[in-house]
């Protein structure tokens, strides 16, 4: 896929998974399992699906997944599972190395989303992506050095304190719409504090990082809102604003986490909003 001047990669960089009825806030349990079913541990297979934008000068990497720095017994309660894809083999094999990322758009903090930012190389924290530019939103910065108790296990300082360290870190104000022609910033507060997701775009293709507002496509209907989230019905507006929009001019919602489905479509239907298009690779 093409918008603008930027080619478009899916950078896949792994596996892990997530309690299901944490994923899936107030819904029972026979309704999410239609659409994303429960291991023995209850937990959801997930996945980290980052997305690569490259043209004549910028190599553009969004999120950056789990990361490599974790123990034994996170690895065992997460079910990370990085044999099968992994983010540095990902982008290798489209002949792009650490050095050579330009910038790194961060959704935001968690650690699902900026694990693979930094790297242990002999037991010293070093940025993963040494000559990048890492740009987060400043309230969600400020949000996860000061997260609450019920949140503060989601934001480990060792995926982003170094990057401010090393003046890697571009914190954007909130006056900040876009960071290039083709990439709009969408600023969405419900799930944390200052979440951005990318908005790609040209004359006739709308693609929307979806990051943590639509996890997985079994997510879609508005009131499937993860337990995680801190200001669910601030989610629930957001949503609204954003599937109105995606329905109406035939947006692909890239989701990071799902693990079978890529990209999708999503029309409006008097049963509410449907998944009209799956894709399980970027088209
Ligand atoms: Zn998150």
């Amino acid at each position: 896929m093409t918008i603008g001047k930027y080619t478009l990669h899916q950078i896949d960089s792994g596996f892990f998974a997530l309690d299901g009825g944490a994923m899936f806030g107030i819904i029972p349990k026979p309704l999410w399992t239609k659409t994303n079913i429960a291991d023995d541990r209850n937990r959801i297979k997930l996945t980290t699906r980052n997305l690569l934008l490259v043209n004549d000068s910028r190599k553009i990497l969004i999120d950056t997944g789990m990361g490599q720095k974790w123990d034994k017994k996170s690895k065992d309660i997460y079910a990370i599972d990085q044999t099968e894809s992994e983010l540095t083999n990902s982008l290798q094999f489209l002949g792009i190395e650490p050095e050579d990322i330009t910038d790194v758009l961060l959704t935001h903090l968690h650690f699902d989303h900026t694990g693979g930012s930094t790297v242990l190389r002999n037991n010293k924290l070093e940025p993963a992506f040494p000559n990048a530019s890492y740009y987060v939103q400043e309230q969600n910065f400020e949000w996860a050095q000061h997260s609450t108790e019920r949140d503060k296990g989601s934001y480990i300082k060792e995926n982003f304190e170094i990057l401010a360290k090393e003046g890697l870190l571009k914190v954007l104000k909130g006056n900040v719409e876009k960071l290039d022609e083709e990439i709009s910033i969408v600023r969405v507060n419900g799930h944390t504090r200052g979440q951005q997701l990318f908005h790609l775009h040209d004359s006739s293709t709308n693609l929307l990082y979806c990051a943590d507002i639509l996890p997985t496509a079994g997510h879609l209907p508005l009131q499937y809102i993860p337990g995680y989230d801190l200001q669910p019905l601030i989610t629930l507006q957001e949503r609204k604003l954003l599937w109105k929009k995606a329905a109406e001019e035939d947006w692909f919602l890239f989701l990071e986490h799902d693990p079978e489905n890529c990209c999708i479509k999503i029309e409006s239907t008097e049963d509410g909003y449907l998944v009209a298009e799956q894709y399980d690779r970027l088209p």
